[in-house]
């Protein structure tokens, strides 16, 4: 595992007039998967609420140019969240550099395109459960370590509308988010008396590398399509979202993480915050 303190030049990610409006000011959050997509969208909003961000990916170069260019700067560090002692090391950086961790979100997680069930590649099953449950399990174990000493703490996870619905994504990423929440729910049961939080967040779609990549393979197990690029992916989304004509942006998903995150949240554990424009709620084929 490395680490890497970035510099304090770069970019500005925008002020809040005051310390009452950075709504997570002093907190220590560590985000996995912060370097692209829906985690960064993260990353920026907790820096500019005054949280001091430790972003854990495995894509080194793309983590340490945001955390350089925010300001103030974050901490990249590499981890892999499959591997217990990168989430173990992340944690205990968090410890080391800040004396406390008040937020971990698990966010990182993969899709791959699947077959039909009778011919499903099980190696490929087991890649998704790996990066998708055993990390999010890992985040919660190595956060409720450091947490419960303290009586205090706030765990989020990067679920899906895939893990409250069937048929709209293959069978590995369905069943992993369908355990994240799962996951979300002990977690919330257990920690609870130490004052934990533990809550999901449900996006719908977005068209970053993942949804992209995914649905440029097409997918015999669910209704994706075979589009191949960012613009394609919002027409696709747009065209089976509930509220007509959008998606969501990644920075939706990052405020109702803000939200869990935030002393305003201070009663809600165990909650799925879905983001989805109600495209679960409606009778819908998703084709
Ligand atoms: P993304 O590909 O833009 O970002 C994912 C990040 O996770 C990348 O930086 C990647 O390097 C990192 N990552 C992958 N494997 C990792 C590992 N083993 N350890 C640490 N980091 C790892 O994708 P995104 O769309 O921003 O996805 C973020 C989360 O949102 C995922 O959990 C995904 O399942 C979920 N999600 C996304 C959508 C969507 O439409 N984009 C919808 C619902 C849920």
């Amino acid at each position: 595992m490395t680490t890497q303190e970035a510099d304090a030049s770069g970019t500005c990610v925008g002020n809040l007039n005051t310390n009452a409006d950075r709504r997570l000011n002093g907190k220590v959050a560590i985000i996995t998967g912060g370097a692209s997509g829906i985690g960064e969208a993260i990353v920026r909003l907790f820096t500019k609420h005054g949280a001091k961000v430790i972003i854990a990916d495995i894509a080194d170069e793309a983590g340490r140019n945001l955390a350089g260019s925010l300001s103030p700067p974050a901490t990249y560090v590499h981890c892999d969240v499959s591997k217990e002692q990168d989430v173990r090391a992340a944690v205990d950086l968090a410890m080391e550099k800040h004396g406390q961790l008040d937020i971990m979100y698990n966010n990182a997680g993969i899709i791959v395109a699947g077959k039909s069930v009778a011919e499903y590649d099980m190696e490929q099953f087991d890649r998704v459960m790996r990066v998708n449950v055993r990390g999010v399990m890992l985040g919660i174990k190595h956060a409720a370590r450091v947490m419960i000493p303290r009586k205090k703490g706030c765990i989020i996870s990067t679920a899906s509308i895939a893990g409250i619905v069937g048929g709209f994504a293959p069978y590995s990423y369905t069943v992993s988010k369908h355990a994240v929440i799962g996951l979300t729910k002990n977690g919330a049961a257990e920690l609870g008396k130490y004052g934990i939080r533990v809550n999901a967040v449900s996006p719908y779609g977005s068209a970053t590398p993942l949804a992209v990549e995914y649905l440029k393979q097409g997918d015999a197990s669910s209704s994706a399509s075979e589009v191949d690029n960012k613009a394609a992916v919002e027409a696709f989304c747009s065209s089976v979202a509930n509220l007509e004509g959008t998606i969501h942006k990644v920075e939706d998903i990052a405020e109702a993480g803000l939200y869990l995150a935030s002393d305003e949240a201070k009663y809600v554990s165990g909650h799925n915050l879905v983001v989805d424009g109600g495209i679960t709620v409606v009778n819908h084929s998703w084709k």
